[in-house]
């Protein structure tokens, strides 16, 4: 049975609620920027961080009253800087499931994956560019541009276009070809650059000024991350508001990890969870790990990854502008960042798509590689409540080829001969 809130034209969408945005702070000196203006980084050239009335959105809502909101993201709308109900956009983003890998597990603690591949677009990229997209949309801005690996690309490019902005998009050559053709099928000007994510984002620096483009590289404006954030909102109010114990993330950029972190930092301000926090930990490519480096060095930021590569594309980030707050958010929560070959990620991906079903996106499967490794070293305990995040549909990637045939003429034996 469809109830009316269940389709995209639900409650969240339509209701006019309250926003909570007191100001904008540095993230590295805690300058006050603000609210109600364009921003991207701070004055001093870091990512900002939007700050909210935690107490009166405490007073405003209860928990018994946002679980029983339709679901999606905008179920979190108090948390989120989007003011106006007309600038909410939507592509009908649903609660992820958190699916049990029974099978897969390897430990006495349960094992969950939270399939952020069920999301429009197909990934957790979509949190970020739907809240970032809406305020870009409140704003009126008219061109947005962004380097990418490619998830991030196909994100903009679908919600720019529901709100008739025109997006500009440049990924690195050797994104996955899929990506690349969502990216233009889902309405963007895209470009494949020869080069890194970094080469693409010099591009988008270089012309910014003269093409009037809106830099929606991650963490240079500071809205993604609020859209990630409800990832972390979610999972506690998936889990009756609590946290697993562990939780492990692919990290790139590192906005889905810091953005979780300041969505539990805010729960726990407002008395919501109970238990203690999770511990974050990064999982990195061994092929590309400068956090794990930083983490492993006792650093507070992180020196470029040189010659980064791995079957990861979207976790091929040499240097995130973030680095120092990935750091800080593992430190705070008492968690580590942690570096999987290539080889352990295929085969974790191979593991818990044969034993559970559920095809991961190498990057998801990093995590599950991370989480065999680290119950190993015992920085992950045998009982502990692990989360993986699966951040993209496994089926956005090269999958082996089949050439196993059959001639129609011959009649079938199992097993073959
Ligand atoms: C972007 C991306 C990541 C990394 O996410 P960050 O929050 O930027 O660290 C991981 N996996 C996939 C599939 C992605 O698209």
């Amino acid at each position: 049975m469809v109830r009316p809130h269940d389709t995209p034209h639900d409650g969240n969408l339509a209701e006019a609620r309250p926003c909570f945005v007191t100001h904008l702070e540095c993230s590295q000196t805690g300058q006050r920027h603000e609210a109600g203006r364009v921003h991207g980084l701070s004055t001093s050239g870091k990512p900002l961080l939007v700050k909210y009335d935690l107490d009166a959105l405490s007073a405003h809502v209860e928990r018994q009253v946002v679980a029983n909101r339709p679901a999606g993201l905008w179920r979190y709308s108090e948390w989120l800087p989007v003011r106006s109900v007309e600038h909410r956009l939507s592509l009908g983003e649903v609660q992820t499931p958190l699916v049990p890998l029974p099978r897969s597990q390897l430990a006495r603690g349960t094992l969950l994956a939270k399939d952020e591949g069920c999301l429009p677009t197909h990934s957790f990229k979509a949190r970020g560019m739907a809240v970032a997209v809406s305020m870009a949309h409140g704003w009126g801005l008219s061109r947005v541009a962004l380097p990418t690996n490619g998830n991030a690309g196909a994100a903009l490019a679908a919600y720019a276009r529901r709100a008739g902005i025109e997006a500009f998009v440049f990924c690195p050559a050797d994104t996955p070809e899929i990506l690349v053709r969502e990216i233009a099928a889902r309405g963007a000007h895209v470009w494949r650059v020869p080069g890194l994510i970094n080469d693409c984002a010099r591009i988008v620096s270089e012309a910014r000024d003269a093409m009037q483009w809106f830099d929606m590289s991650t963490l240079k404006e500071p809205y993604r991350i609020e859209g990630k954030k409800t990832m972390g909102l979610e999972l506690a109010d998936q889990m009756g508001w609590t946290t697993p114990d562990v939780i492990l993330y692919p990290t790139g950029g590192g906005t889905g990890l810091i953005g979780m972190w300041k969505a539990f930092g805010e729960l726990k301000h407002m008395g919501w969870l109970s238990g203690g926090l999770p511990r974050m930990v990064a999982v990195q490519a061994r092929g590309c790990a400068p956090i794990v480096k930083a983490y492993d060095d006792g650093s507070e930021s992180a020196a470029p990854w040189p010659d980064a590569s791995t079957v990861a594309a979207g976790i091929r980030v040499p240097a995130a502008i973030g680095d120092f707050l990935i750091l800080r958010a593992i430190r705070q929560s008492n968690g580590f960042a942690a570096a999987v070959d290539d080889e352990a990620i295929l085969a974790a991906q191979r593991d818990v798509s044969e034993r559970d079903g559920l095809l991961m996106c190498p990057e998801g499967a990093a995590t599950y590689a991370a989480y065999k490794q680290e119950l190993q070293s015992g920085r992950i305990a045998d009982d502990e409540t692990v989360v993986l995040f699966n951040c993209a549909s496994g089926l956005k990637y090269s999958l082996s080829p089949v050439t196993q045939q059959w001639d129609a003429g011959d009649r079938f034996r199992w097993p073959p001969r």
